[in-house]
C-alpha cells in the first residue's frame, strides 16, 4: 500500500503545481485588467473628462493600499478645485469599501468630513467626525475639524469641550481660543442680564488665559451692568492700557455710557497719559475728539503742532488737527497752514502709490506683475 502511495506522490505534486500555476495566471490577468482600468481613469482625468474618470474609479473592482491612497488624493483634488460633489462621491465610495485597513478608513472618513464641511453641510460633517472620535477616542485627528464646526455654529460649550479634549490629546495650546469661547458665552449671558452667570464664566475664562484683554473688557461690562460706573470706567481703562487697539472698539461705548463732565474729564486725562506713555498715534485721534467734546481744542495747540511736524500723522489725526487750527483761527485770527501742508506731504510720502486692480494689493513701486496675485498688467495708480 505504501508503495502505491509513493508512486502517486509525483502525480499529486504535478496537480498541485498545475493548480498554483492556474491561480497565478488568474491573478496576473486580474492585475492586468485593474491596470488597464486605472490607466483609462487617469487618461480621462488628464483629458479633462472628470465625470468619465469618476465612473471608471467608482466601478473599480478591488482596492489595495496604493489604489486607496490614489482615490483619497483624487477626492481631495476635486475638493481643492471646488468640485465638492465629485469629491463626496469618491470619498463616499471609498468609505463603503469593505476591504480597507483601519488607517485607510480613518483617512477616508476624515476626507469625507472635510467634503461635507466644504459643502456647508455642517451637521453631516459633525456626525462623520464625531463617529471617528467615538471609534478612536485617543486620536486627536477629528478634534480640530469639530472645533471649527462648533465655532461656525456658535456652539461655544461644545467648542470649549472639544478644544479641551484636543489640548489633552495633542500638543496644540488652545488656551487663548478657549478663553474667547468663554467670553462669547459670557457675552450671551450679559445680553440675557444673567449677571451671576457672566461673573462665573469670566472666572472660567480667566483661569484658562489670565492675560486676555477681552476678559478685562467683559469685567468692565459686568461692572457697568451692575451700576458700578467708576469701577467700570477704571476697568475699561486698564484694558485699553493693556491693548491700545481696544480704544477703537470701546470709544463710542465710552462716550455714550459715561457722558457726565467728570467722567469725560477722567477719560481725557487717561487718554492724555496713555498717549504720553505709548505714543500710539491712534490714541491721539481719540484724544482730539475728547478735547473737542470738552471744548478744549485750543489747549491742544502745542501738541497738535508737534504732531504735525514730528509725529506720524494719519488721515484721522490730520482731520482733527485741522479742527484745532481752525478753532485757533476763530479765537486769535491766526493759524499756520504750512504745518498742515508739511504733515500732508509727509503722509502722502508714506502712502503706496500703486494698487493691483485684481486683488487690491498696494505697492510703492510700479510692477508689471502683481506680487500678490501674480496677474500681469493689473497695477495702476491708486
Ligand atoms: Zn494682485
Amino acid at each position: 500500500m505504501q508503495e502505491i502511495l509513493f508512486l502517486l506522490l509525483p502525480l499529486a505534486f504535478y496537480s498541485g503545481w498545475q493548480a498554483a500555476r492556474k491561480r497565478y495566471k488568474e491573478r496576473q490577468e486580474k492585475r492586468k485588467q485593474i491596470s488597464v482600468h486605472f490607466v483609462r481613469g487617469i487618461n480621462y482625468l488628464l483629458s479633462e473628462q472628470p465625470d468619465k474618470a469618476l465612473d471608471v474609479f467608482l466601478n473599480y473592482p478591488e482596492i489595495d493600499e496604493y489604489t486607496a491612497d490614489t482615490f483619497l488624493l483624487l477626492g481631495n483634488l476635486f475638493r481643492n478645485r471646488g468640485e465638492v460633489t465629485r469629491a463626496l462621491r469618491v470619498h463616499q465610495n471609498l468609505v463603503a469599501r469593505p476591504d480597507l485597513s483601519k488607517t485607510q478608513r480613518t483617512s477616508a472618513m476624515l476626507a469625507l468630513g472635510e467634503d461635507f464641511f466644504s459643502a456647508g453641510m455642517l451637521d453631516r460633517a459633525e456626525s462623520v467626525f464625531s463617529e471617528l472620535l467615538k471609534d478612536d477616542p485617543k486620536s486627536s485627528d477629528a478634534c480640530e475639524p469639530l472645533r471649527n464646526i462648533y465655532e461656525q455654529l456658535h456652539e461655544w460649550d461644545k467648542a470649549i469641550e472639544i478644544s479641551q479634549c484636543a489640548q489633552q490629546r495633542g500638543k496644540t495650546d488652545h488656551s487663548r481660543l478657549i478663553a474667547h469661547y468663554y467670553c462669547e458665552l459670557a457675552t450671551q449671558e450679559l445680553q440675557k442680564n444673567n449677571l451671576f452667570r457672566v461673573e462665573e464664566t469670566i472666572k472660567q475664562a480667566a483661569k484658562v488665559h489670565p492675560g486676555s484683554s477681552r476678559i478685562q473688557v467683559l469685567r468692565g461690562d459686568l461692572a457697568f451692568a451692575r451700576g458700578q460706573r467708576k469701577e467700570a470706567l477704571a476697568t475699561y481703562q486698564k484694558a485699553i492700557l493693556q491693548d491700545t487697539r481696544l480704544m477703537g472698539m470701546l470709544f463710542s461705548q465710552l462716550i455714550n455710557n459715561f457722558p457726565e463732565k467728570d467722567e469725560l474729564e477722567s477719560l481725557y486725562l487717561f487718554t492724555q497719559q496713555a498717549f504720553a506713555k505709548t505714543q500710539d498715534v491712534r490714541l491721539f485721534a481719540y484724544l482730539l475728539q475728547l478735547a473737542r467734546k470738552l471744548g478744549k481744542l485750543t489747549d491742544m495747540h502745542t501738541q497738535v503742532e508737534e504732531h504735525l511736524l514730528k509725529g506720524k500723522p494719519t488721515l484721522n489725526t490730520l482731520a482733527y488737527s485741522t479742527e484745532v487750527l481752525s478753532s485757533l483761527w476763530k479765537d486769535q485770527g491766526a493759524c499756520e497752514i504750512t504745518q498742515i501742508q508739511t504733515a500732508l506731504q509727509r503722509l502722502a510720502a508714506n502712502q503706496p502709490e500703486f494698487q493691483c486692480s485684481h486683488c487690491g494689493y498696494k505697492m510703492h513701486d510700479y510692477l508689471w506683475r502683481c506680487p500678490a496675485c501674480h496677474q500681469w498688467d493689473t497695477v495702476s495708480n491708486v
